[in-house]
């Protein structure tokens, strides 16, 4: 049986072939084009996947699971809203049948995620799972009680979205204090820029060629590991944020293990090892509750398509 995963993306759309032991045999990339009405690029996705079944003579194609980086209904197929691509009440799953005569599913990209590593990644045999991927914002994914956990209408585990400082940080979601002003990508950029404003004596300037826009994700990373105070500061006031964010999801769902992806997932140990003994310290339950376990995403950029053709799978 082969199953069909469509990684709706910010960027652009990638579609892959999964077998049954989630390894992608093909795969193609389409671009967006903005010219076009929404429908019309769904229905040449559909005309360009029934072209690769045929090209590839592929039989046995169980249907089209579709990530989709926006604000999804799982009940009708739709995407509801996405900032990113201008889409607004797009009937994804109804063309792609129209179009291919195939099932279709659909569901957020960080679900999907979560799925991924659950039946193919790192999160093997558990049975309780919050995902956290660390990028522009924080995506949340719940797999729980042996399976994924999406809410009404297949909207739920915005955990990024979840209260951490009242009254905190501005979000994009009109909030103040929202998990993710802290805990993603972004706010550590953001901090280490604030940082090095005030410090201009920081190894972190010479290390961005003294210019702001160089600051990323990584970079006071690398100084801290080069013993630079400030750096150390930043990253581990970062470490802090996401860890106690952390504790807050381990407290209400009690995972086995909680799952990091994202850039700033790269940092590997440097990362779990920090926030695996803050949430030892402080998980609720004292010594007897288990610990629970952090640990790297292992799909990487293939976690769309794979997280999306498992959503045909039993
Ligand atoms: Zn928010």
């Amino acid at each position: 049986m082969l199953y069909i995963g469509v990684d709706i993306g910010g960027m652009s759309l990638k579609i892959g072939v999964v077998n049954e032991l989630g390894e992608i045999i093909s795969k193609f990339t389409m671009n967006f084009d903005k010219n076009i009405p929404q429908e019309e690029m769904i229905k040449s996705l559909a005309i360009k996947i029934n072209e690769h079944i045929k090209e590839n003579n592929y039989t046995g194609v169980k249907g089209i699971g579709v990530s989709c980086a926006g604000v999804v209904n799982t009940k009708t197929g739709y995407c509801d809203f996405s900032a990113n691509l201008n889409w607004i009440n797009l009937d994804i799953c109804g063309i792609l049948k129209k179009y291919t005569s195939l099932d279709t599913k659909i569901a957020n990209d960080a679900n999907c995620a979560v799925l991924g590593e659950v039946k193919f990644g790192v999160a093997k045999n558990y049975h309780n799972v919050v995902m956290l991927t660390l990028g522009t914002g924080v995506g949340g994914g719940l797999y729980l009680d042996d399976k994924l956990y999406e809410g009404n209408q297949g909207k739920g585990a915005e955990l990024g979205h979840s209260l951490f400082i009242y009254n905190g940080r501005k979000c994009a979601c009109g909030l103040k204090g929202c998990f993710e002003r802290y805990a993603s990508a972004s706010a550590l950029i953001s901090d280490t820029k604030k940082a090095m404003l005030k410090n201009k004596e920081s190894l972190l300037w010479k290390y961005c060629n003294f210019n702001l826009d160089n600051v990323n994700g990584k970079v006071a990373f690398d100084c801290a590991k080069l013993n630079d105070k400030i750096a150390i500061k930043v990253v581990n006031k970062y470490i802090s944020y996401l860890s106690y964010g952390i504790l807050n999801f381990c407290n209400i769902f009690r995972p086995e293990v909680i799952i990091l992806g994202g850039g700033i997932s790269n940092q590997k140990e440097n990362l779990t090892m920090p926030i695996k003994k803050i949430l030892k310290e402080s998980n609720y339950g004292y010594k007897n509750t288990p610990v629970v376990d952090v640990l790297i995403a292992k799909l990487g950029n293939d976690a769309g398509i794979i997280g999306a053709a498992c959503l045909l799978m039993n």
